[in-house]
């Protein structure tokens, strides 16, 4: 790679961060992975989770899941969502434990214990209130039949929460309860699973009454807050990206001088503008146009004009800059949280949005 532009992950981080998380909700932790790690890199984060004690691992997707294996991470990795039927064998060829919510997934993979012989480990989702995916309360009877007669081993019992990141909100305590209705019709069915689940980083920091065995962790594993109302410093979270590069190009403009696509940005006085090697190509969204800053040598300056697709400006004014000078973009008390305020989204979305051309490089 011939480009300065990395994002340094550091695993300490993660595995820190995993045992505070442990730490305040009491429970085991489930580190959740998919997205390559929320864009930090899934194998480096899942072995930093594992050394902080995460008791299992989460994917979205099948292929998720087999990356991990191919590593040779040897926990159980939990499926989030039921994949496609053809890969079914895949999945179980993996090891992977499914989340399972619909009549025909329990049928495909019980055949599939049947023929192997072996039983087959999966977590049954419900929904309380999510409306994405989950078993309604209204099939959950229906569920459980098909579950007990079936040669599957039922492990887990889970739920998604749809509002923790606003404290205040109702919803979570609303959807504890019928969470509640569902274990207790499975404890009559004779169920009882190891692993009972509901919390994602938000309900695990701040709703209490939510965490039961397990808590699945994404967000907060990468020291990135869930929402504006639950800050991740606030709970001895740090985060685990640093986005840098370095100057590739100075000049000295005058008072009133526009610079990029649009004329965006004029100087206010006469001084120095720095060109940077990153763009909306590698993850800065557009819409951060004049809206933050960055830290070159430590001093904070600000992004000015349109965000390229491989390139940005700063504004560094009477201070001049030199080429090869280190930018930092997110990092070194410039958190992502600042992106996330000023293009109007969420810390996922930036994390997730740093592209596969910013290579990911391990530091600590
Ligand atoms: C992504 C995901 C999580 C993790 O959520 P965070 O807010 O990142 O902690 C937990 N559970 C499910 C079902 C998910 O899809």
């Amino acid at each position: 790679m011939y480009r300065p532009t990395i994002a340094q992950i550091d695993r300490a981080a993660v595995r820190d961060n995993v045992a505070r998380i442990g730490q305040i909700a009491g429970t085991d932790v489930c580190a959740v992975v998919k997205a390559d790690g929320y864009g930090h890199g899934a194998v480096d984060v899942a072995t930093a989770a594992i050394e902080g004690g995460a008791r299992m691992l989460a994917v979205a997707l099948v292929e998720e899941g087999e990356q991990l294996r191919r590593a040779g991470v040897d926990a159980e990795v939990l499926l989030l969502t039921e994949p496609p039927v053809a890969a079914l064998d895949a999945m179980v060829a993996a090891r992977l434990t499914p989340l399972v919510y619909s009549h025909a997934a329990i049928v495909a993979l019980a055949a599939i214990a049947q023929q192997q012989k072996t039983p087959l480990s999966v977590h049954v989702k419900v929904d309380t209130g999510m409306g994405r995916v989950g078993v309604p309360e209204a099939q959950w009877e229906d569920s459980l039949r098909w579950l007990t007669d079936s040669p599957l081993a039922v492990t887990g019992i889970a739920t998604h929460l749809a509002c923790a990141d606003e404290p205040g909100n109702p919803v979570t305590a609303h959807q504890q309860q019928q969470f509640a209705r569902y274990l207790s019709m499975a404890a009559d069915s004779g169920l009882d699973p190891v692993h009972v689940h509901a919390a994602n980083t938000a309900g695990a920091l701040a709703h209490p009454n939510v965490r039961h065995t397990m808590v699945r962790a994404g967000i907060g594993i990468y020291g990135l807050s869930p929402s504006r109302e639950i800050v991740a410093a606030d709970y001895g979270l740090r985060p685990a990206l640093r986005l840098r590069s370095e100057v590739s190009y100075v000049k000295r403009i005058s008072a009133g001088t526009p610079v990029s696509y649009g004329h965006r940005w004029k100087a206010p006085v006469d001084g120095w503008i720095a060109t940077v090697p990153i763009g909306y190509a590698d993850g800065v969204p557009r819409a951060l146009t004049n809206r933050v800053h960055v830290l070159i040598g430590g001093d904070t300056h600000p992004m000015v004009g349109t965000v390229c697709m491989d390139q940005v400006l700063v504004w560094c004014g009477e201070t001049a800059p030199s080429v090869g000078d280190e930018v930092v973009l997110i990092g070194d008390g410039l958190p992502a949280e600042h992106w996330a305020d000023a293009a109007e989204t969420i810390t996922y979305e930036i994390a997730t949005g740093i592209t596969a051309r910013v290579p990911r490089k391990v530091v600590a």
